[in-house]
């Protein structure tokens, strides 16, 4: 036996398993569960995270805590313990490297859902699939409720991600209907905060970084399109509550927050936060960027007593002082 294997969590804890555990959100859920006494398995390959992440979830050192260094996709041994909870978040999620890594970014989400469906049932452990607000593609529905269908091209540059998170959601509600099988969906909006990484391209650390060196942000399109921002302790908190609410068995619920704001407003925000003039130079929106996105978060609100505390600025001020700290080189998805 390896010493993975023989791996054994101190005082009965309860033991939860995270995928993407060295990601963005893994790594928060990470910390929040050691928070919680949780004996924790976490898995990640670090195609889009950082160790440097884990070292953050104050992971060194914890008797509690094992990290599998591995793809979902292969072969990978497990400690040998029961488990209670399985947390699937591993995927990429910034269109720049959903991009990058399109065809992993399906396998993860769909051979990879299955197989962390697979380890649940083995288990009798309960389930949760992080999947995204992208399952309503372009939204013709506002705000979106978890009951609209979406608006998606199926075929087209997102497709990889969005398709491959609509297919490990049908698998997931699957498991349930046929195993029955203890599980939810939780549909992410665009959240934010430390620990993102610097260069994912995705549309909070480019404005950042680019207003923290006086360069000036890149709005792709003419700016009028929608996004709504949740902080990372909003949304960790909504995963928590999801996983242990005895009401979510089979269902999927928005986690997000219903504030708007138009990416040109958003660019505002940052630029007066950072305290830089706005400047702007306008890129090419890329093919099939939503339109419009916002939460119904109504669901929510009545089965987890859940909604968002963090106000935008005071999240996005943490956030600015993180970015800080770093060193950024930054992509963006257009490249001319
Ligand atoms: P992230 O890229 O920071 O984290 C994903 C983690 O999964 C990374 O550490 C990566 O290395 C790991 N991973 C990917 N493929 C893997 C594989 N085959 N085997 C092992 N590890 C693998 O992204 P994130 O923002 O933390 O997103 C986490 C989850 O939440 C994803 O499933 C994403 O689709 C979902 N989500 C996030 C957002 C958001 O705004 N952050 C929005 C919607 C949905
Ligand atoms: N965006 C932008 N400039 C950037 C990065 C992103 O204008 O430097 C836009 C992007 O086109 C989208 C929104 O900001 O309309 C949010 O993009 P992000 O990549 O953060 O996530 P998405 O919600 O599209 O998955």
């Amino acid at each position: 036996m390896s010493s993975i294997e023989q791996w054994s969590c101190p005082n009965n804890r309860p033991v939860s398993m995270v995928t993407g555990a060295a990601g963005f959100l893994g790594s928060h859920l990470v910390d929040r569960l050691l928070l919680e006494g949780h004996c924790v398995v976490g898995i990640d390959n670090f195609c889009t995270g950082s160790w440097e992440n884990l070292y953050n979830a104050r992971t060194v050192g914890r008797e509690n805590f094992i990290f599998i260094e591995g793809d979902i996709l292969g072969e990978f041994k497990l400690p040998s313990l029961n488990y209670d909870y399985v947390w699937h978040l591993a995927s990429p999620a910034s269109p720049v490297e959903y991009r990058r890594l399109s065809l992993e970014t399906m396998l993860v989400n769909s051979a990879g859902t299955q197989k962390m469906l697979d380890i649940a049932l083995e288990h009798g452990a309960k389930f949760l699939l992080a999947s995204t607000s992208e399952a309503y593609g372009n939204p013709l529905v506002h705000p979106q409720p978890e009951n609209y269908w979406g608006n998606v091209n199926p075929v087209g540059e997102r497709a990889c991600y969005d398709e491959s998170k609509r297919f490990g959601e049908a698998l997931t509600l699957e498991y349930h209907r046929r195993y029955g099988l203890d599980a939810r969906i939780i549909r992410i909006f665009n959240t934010y905060g430390p620990r993102m990484q610097v260069n994912d391209g995705r549309v909070v650390p480019n404005f950042i970084c680019q207003a923290l060196q006086g360069k000036p942000l890149t709005v792709y399109g003419s700016g009028a399109q929608t996004r709504s921002f949740v902080f990372v302790t909003d949304e960790i908190e909504g995963f928590w509550r999801a996983m242990m609410s005895d009401k979510t068995d089979g269902e999927i619920i928005n986690i997000g927050n219903p504030d708007e704001y138009t990416v040109l407003e958003f660019a505002g925000i940052i630029a007066r936060l950072c305290g830089v003039e706005l400047n702007i130079i306008y890129r090419p929106l890329p093919p099939d960027d939503p339109t419009r996105r916002c939460p119904d978060i109504s669901k929510a609100r009545k089965l987890l007593g859940w909604h968002p505390v963090v106000p935008l600025e005071r999240g996005i001020a943490m956030t600015i002082d993180y970015f800080a700290t770093q060193n950024t080189v930054l992509p963006t998805i257009n490249k001319n």
